[in-house]
Parts: structure tokens; C-alpha cells; sequence
């Protein structure tokens, strides 16, 4: 069985005072406990990550971290490394998110180090992946994908990958209001998992959870998650409202 996922990208949203609204709001709704292989993942700004960590203890939700740097310390300032975030009990990071490709230059190379340091520190890793609206138009959706997944992740040992979920978000659907179809995020969630097969294996391949990102709401979120291929979501701007976030929770 594969493990069903809901994780909130709250990218630069909410300060203390709104993230302890939200995070109280989260528990308890998912106080009554998940369904087993089900979990919920929430991804704070940094500065929220220590209350974060601290007010979920108890429950069952989890904590992750929005990025990361690839060396384990030293001279990089305004940086935040892995083992700062396992210190505070941060077991989970999300790279190669399409902001952090676009707006900061992170490289499929680049991302292929971050990944290397968190798998090297036990953090999970949620890799974010996914094409631009004009490979899709140009038809290169597949090949952009799957350069981008083998660039980063494929110098990885089997055994790593217990500890890596992937997240295909077309870059044309984020925050835009614009939803991949139930059919489209199926296509290219079973091209990826083939793609493991052939280089790890079936099991390999069967094991890994693979979210779709990209305009999940309450609306739409059954429909997506009913898909084979898809095995929960990476939710951006409905996240941010708990009635919202706990409506797809409870769609998967
Ligand atoms: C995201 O940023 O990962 C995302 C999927 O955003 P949204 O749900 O707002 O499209």
C-alpha cells in the first residue's frame, strides 16, 4: 500500500500569530485520527518551524520545511541547513518547488545536491517537479519531466527512496486558478512511476507516493486523487484556510 498525502505549502504566508490559528485549527480537525497510510504534512515559513514542530508533537500532524541548502554549514548567509532543521524536529523538506526553480535559479544540478544532504541527514524529501505551460503547448511535457526527476534523483540507491516522495506540479497550474485534469495528472504520474520502473524496479516503483501540486481546492480534490497513479496532493493557496485544507484531507 502506498502512503496517501496531503501536505500545505505555505510558502511566504502567515506569521506567528496566523500560523498558530491555522496549525490549532489543523489538529483539530484531524484529531479523530487519519485513515492508516494516510498522513498530513504541513510546510511553515522557517520562522514558524520550531512552534510548528512543538504544537504537533502529539498529533498526527507533520512538519516540513519549504527548502534547504545543500552544504551541511558555514558561510551562507541567510541560510538554513539540514541539520538546523532535524535539530528542531523537522524530518521532512520539500526541493525543486517551481518558485525555487524560477525566481531563485535553483538547477535540476543544484537540486540533485540538496537532495543529496537530506537524504545524508534522514529528511524526507518531497521533490517537486514539473513543466512550464510552453513545453505542455509545444508537446515536451514528458521529456521536460523526465529530465528534470532523472537529473535530480536518479544517482540515488533504491533503499533511498523510502524516504523520497515526488510532487508533479505543472508550472501552469500553480496559483493560477487552472487545474491540470484528473486525466492529465494521471498520464504523467503513471509516465513517472514507469519511469522507475525501468531503472529500480517494480517495487521501487509501486512503493513511491506521487502528489499532484497545482490549483487542488475542495472542489476538485476527489476527483484528482481518484486516479490510480495519484496519491494525494501538494496544496499551495488552499492550504491557507483550514475548512479548505481539511475538506481535502478528507477527499483523499
Ligand atoms: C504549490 O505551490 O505547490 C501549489 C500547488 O500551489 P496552488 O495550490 O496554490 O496552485
Amino acid at each position: 500500500m502506498r502512503q496517501k498525502i496531503v501536505a500545505g505549502n505555505w510558502k511566504m504566508n502567515k506569521n506567528l500569530e496566523e500560523a498558530k490559528e491555522l496549525i490549532k485549527g489543523i489538529k483539530k480537525e484531524v484529531k479523530n485520527g487519519l485513515a492508516e497510510d494516510t498522513r498530513v504534512i504541513i510546510a511553515p515559513s522557517f520562522v514558524n518551524l520550531n512552534y510548528a514542530t512543538k504544537k504537533t508533537k502529539k498529533s498526527a500532524v507533520e512538519v516540513a520545511a519549504q527548502n534547504m541548502h545543500q552544504a551541511t554549514g558555514g558561510a551562507f548567509t541567510g541560510e538554513v541547513s539540514a541539520d538546523m532543521l532535524k535539530k528542531i524536529g523537522v524530518d521532512i523538506v520539500i526541493l525543486g518547488h517551481s518558485e525555487r526553480r524560477e525566481y531563485f535559479g535553483e538547477t535540476d544540478e543544484l537540486l540533485a545536491e540538496k537532495v543529496n544532504t537530506a537524504v545524508a541527514n534522514n529528511l524526507e524529501v518531497i521533490f517537486c517537479f514539473g513543466e512550464l505551460l510552453e513545453d505542455r503547448k509545444s508537446g515536451n511535457h514528458f521529456a521536460v519531466v523526465e529530465s528534470q526527476v532523472k537529473k535530480a534523483l536518479f544517482h540515488l540507491k533504491n533503499e533511498d527512496f523510502k524516504n523520497i516522495v515526488l510532487a508533479y506540479e505543472p508550472v501552469w497550474a500553480i496559483g493560477t486558478g487552472e487545474t491540470a485534469t484528473p486525466e492529465q495528472a494521471q498520464e504523467m504520474h503513471a509516465f513517472v512511476r514507469e519511469l522507475f520502473v525501468n531503472v529500480y524496479g517494480n517495487e521501487t516503483a509501486n512503493a513511491i507516493s506521487i502528489l499532484y501540486g497545482g490549483s487542488v481546492k475542495p472542489a476538485n480534490a476527489e476527483e484528482i486523487f481518484s486516479k490510480p497513479d495519484v496519491d494525494g496532493g501538494l496544496i499551495g493557496g488552499a492550504a491557507l484556510k483550514t475548512e479548505d485544507f481539511v475538506a481535502i484531507i478528507k477527499s483523499i
